[in-house]
């Protein structure tokens, strides 16, 4: 499954480098693989989709059904949950490796990649401890995703803090939280759940709610992604408020606001996606967990909302989320294909296929299903690509 380490050390060149061993590098390698085209994966984490091994909580699994979930050419079995739990997700992914004999070079952090016009080739330089290595590419594939860096805001009297403050990345369970007044500062699918797993866990819980948001429950999620393939959108949004509003009423009475757009319009054209609700909605109804406004300062162990009400925590998790640090990186950016906040600039379908070489997946925030078309597209693009160089070379391609 692993590239050899004496293969990752010395230079070489690769026809195809690929930034990143999450889900979208993996989906594209394997494509490739398929195509008979070769490519080599470098991870800066030791270990395949560190996102989901290192960085969820315990109790994570997918929000989407499985059949939205799978990576090219390898189905979930039909004993697979339909929403897949993150340890069976690992091992798919593990499995996902192996079975199309991906090269991986782990540890290797790309600090630089640059397109030479001299040579025609993409040189990446990256960090393998103390050394820096060079990697020489004819493509270059950046999967290196949309959740580089934890985001915390920056409250006024956060480092006053005297309880433990953490980003939701870093949280894993609710029991060191038994009995503590904790906040949940987000109230995106993270957020929400995290609140939830912290009332379970006996955390005497408050969750910050500042936009509006839209709860649905996996049902109407999965109905909702169903009639996408039948529907208009603008149906299928009205469709799913009516079935919202028959399970969960006017969920503003609660502090939560529903956006003036649709679940699936909002889905597919902002970066928010709804909420699925997993029972943090009828918590926050018995008040059991209390929703609260955005928070503007903090001193000590005590936090004031921006309703001028001041509460005590032990503790503050902020579900608030990442951002992508490829522009760090990327030296050459063929025109524009990455914006500066390091996500795909132009919209689907428009968005994988840069110059010289140069293709993105993952960054139009269209989860692993995004992931999927996108790694389709770039293997069937360069195996193409490949071909028509082969055959021009007299080589026949062995596929
Ligand atoms: C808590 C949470 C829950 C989610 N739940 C769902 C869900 O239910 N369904 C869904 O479809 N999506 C979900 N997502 C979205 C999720 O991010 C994607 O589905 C999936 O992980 C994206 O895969 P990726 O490979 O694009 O990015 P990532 O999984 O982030 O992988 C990117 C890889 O690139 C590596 N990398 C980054 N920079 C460099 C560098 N400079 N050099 C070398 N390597 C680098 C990283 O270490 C990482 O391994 C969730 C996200 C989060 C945070």
């Amino acid at each position: 499954m692993e590239a050899k380490e004496n293969e990752c050390q010395h230079q070489q060149e690769e026809l195809v480098l690929i930034v990143g061993a999450g889900p979208s590098g993996l989906a594209v390698a394997a494509c490739l693989a398929q195509r008979g085209v070769p490519s080599l994966i470098l991870e800066r984490d030791n270990c395949i989709g560190p996102l989901w091994r290192k960085r969820t909580y315990n109790r994570i699994s997918l929000h989407l059904a499985k059949q939205y979930c799978s990576l090219p050419h390898l189905p979930h079995s039909e004993t697979t949950p339909t929403y897949i739990p993150k340890s069976e997700f690992i091992s798919y992914l593990d499995s996902y490796a192996e079975r199309f004999h991906l090269r991986i070079c782990f540890g290797r952090q790309v600090e630089s990649a640059l397109y030479d016009h001299k040579s025609g080739r993409w040189i990446l330089k990256a960090r393998n401890g103390d050394v820096l290595e060079e990697y020489v590419g004819r493509y270059l594939v950046v999967a290196a995703g949309e959740n580089n860096e934890k985001v915390v805001p920056d409250v006024n009297g956060l480092e006053s803090f005297k309880g433990v403050a953490i980003h939701s990345s870093e949280y894993r369970t609710g029991s060191a939280f038994k009995g503590k007044d904790v906040l949940v500062v987000g109230a995106g699918n993270s957020g929400m759940e995290i609140a939830f797993d912290l009332f379970e866990a006996g955390a005497r819980t408050s969750v910050v709610v500042r936009s509006p948001i839209h709860i649905v429950n996996k049902e109407i999620y999965l109905f909702g992604m169903r009639l996408m393939n039948y529907l208009p959108m603008s149906i299928v949004d009205q469709i799913m408020l009516l079935l919202c509003y028959l399970r969960f009423g006017n969920t503003a009475k609660y502090g939560l606001r529903r956006p003036d757009i649709g679940p699936m319009y909002m889905k597919f054209n902002t970066p928010i996606y709804p909420v699925v609700d997993v029972g943090t909605y009828d918590r926050i109804k018995t008040g059991e967990i209390q929703v609260l406004p955005s928070l503007t300062s903090i001193q000590g162990n005590m936090v004031t909302f921006s309703n001028g009400k001041t509460h005590h925590f032990d503790a503050i998790i902020f579900a608030t989320g990442y951002r992508s640090t490829i522009r760090q990186w990327l030296e050459t950016d063929d025109e524009g294909l990455i914006g500066d906040d390091g996500m795909a600039k132009n919209k689907y379908p428009g968005h994988w296929k840069g110059r010289n070489g140069f293709y993105c997946t993952g960054l139009i925030r269209n989860g692993l299903h995004g992931s999927s078309e996108d790694g389709l597209l770039i293997a069937n693009d360069i195996s193409n690509e490949y071909i028509i160089s082969k055959e021009a070379n007299g080589v026949k391609f062995d596929e």
